[in-house]
């Protein structure tokens, strides 16, 4: 790899920029980020834990990739060595967390909605899901719950309210998908990865989601990064041929 361009570096979101939305990676793709290794260093940043992550780029993951950052980088691997670890537990402590876990629960045992089952909370490693109705609900019940959200407010005003009553513990509050919302410390976003490549001068990103809220968008958006929105694995190789590959 001795022509690969020193402090410039490819770096990519996985699902919807390598791989179909929660598929698994394509042979071409494979083949194309060989290819790329070949001129410049790659890396791959995802909001999934590594298992996840390896289900759909393979197993080999960690060493095809000379940076892998699952859970947006709290845990890192580079040329296939774990280099750090970060998690809620250890950032923000027990103490912390637990008064943060006591208000939610006191404050969805107060809510008034039309019906309630279990897993209200689950605790991650990167970040806490708040789930008012409980996560283990039915598919029927969960399309219910997202209608009456949407008319009533449930989840921005209980977000309203937890940013206010624990401003001090600068918490982002992230309302997706039907029922729940994640909550997790500022800048743990994909953003996070950054610290692992202060050696690189040209950083690039693709990613798939990069508008405000989309979970590309801070990265994107970054004044580290250049940032390449892509519309499907097919557009992130065509993109990345224009870029590096041209003659
Ligand atoms: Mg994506």
């Amino acid at each position: 790899m001795a022509s690969r361009k020193p402090g410039v570096l490819a770096l990519f979101d996985v699902d919807g920029t390598l791989t179909a939305p929660r598929k698994g990676v394509t042979k071409e793709m494979l083949e194309f980020v060989k290819e790329l290794r070949e001129v410049v260093t790659v890396g791959v940043v995802g909001g999934s834990d590594l298992v996840k992550i390896s289900e759909q780029l393979g197993k080999s993951v960690i060493y095809d990739y000379d940076y892998t950052f699952s859970e947006n980088g709290l845990v890192a691997h580079k040329n296939g060595e774990l280099i750090g670890t970060e998690s809620l537990k250890t950032f923000v402590g027990d103490e912390k967390l637990k008064e943060f876990i006591n208000f939610t629960l006191h404050y969805i045992a107060d809510l008034d909605i039309p019906i309630k089952r279990g897993t209200f909370l689950e605790f991650r490693s990167g970040m806490i899901n708040v789930s008012p109705i409980g996560r283990n609900c039915s598919q029927e019940e969960r399309d219910e719950f997202e209608k009456y959200d949407k008319v009533h407010n449930i989840r921005p005003k209980m977000v309203s309210v937890l940013r206010e009553k624990f401003a001090h513990m600068n918490f982002t509050f992230s309302i997706g998908g039907q029922i729940s919302f994640d909550v997790f410390p500022q800048g743990w976003d994909k953003t996070f990865c950054l610290r692992y490549l202060e050696e690189f001068q040209e950083i690039h990103f693709f990613g798939d989601k990069t508008y405000p809220g989309g979970n590309d968008y801070e990265i994107f958006e970054s004044e580290r990064t250049v940032g390449h929105t892509v519309t499907s694995p097919q557009d992130t190789i065509e993109q990345c041929r224009s870029l590096f590959l041209a003659k």
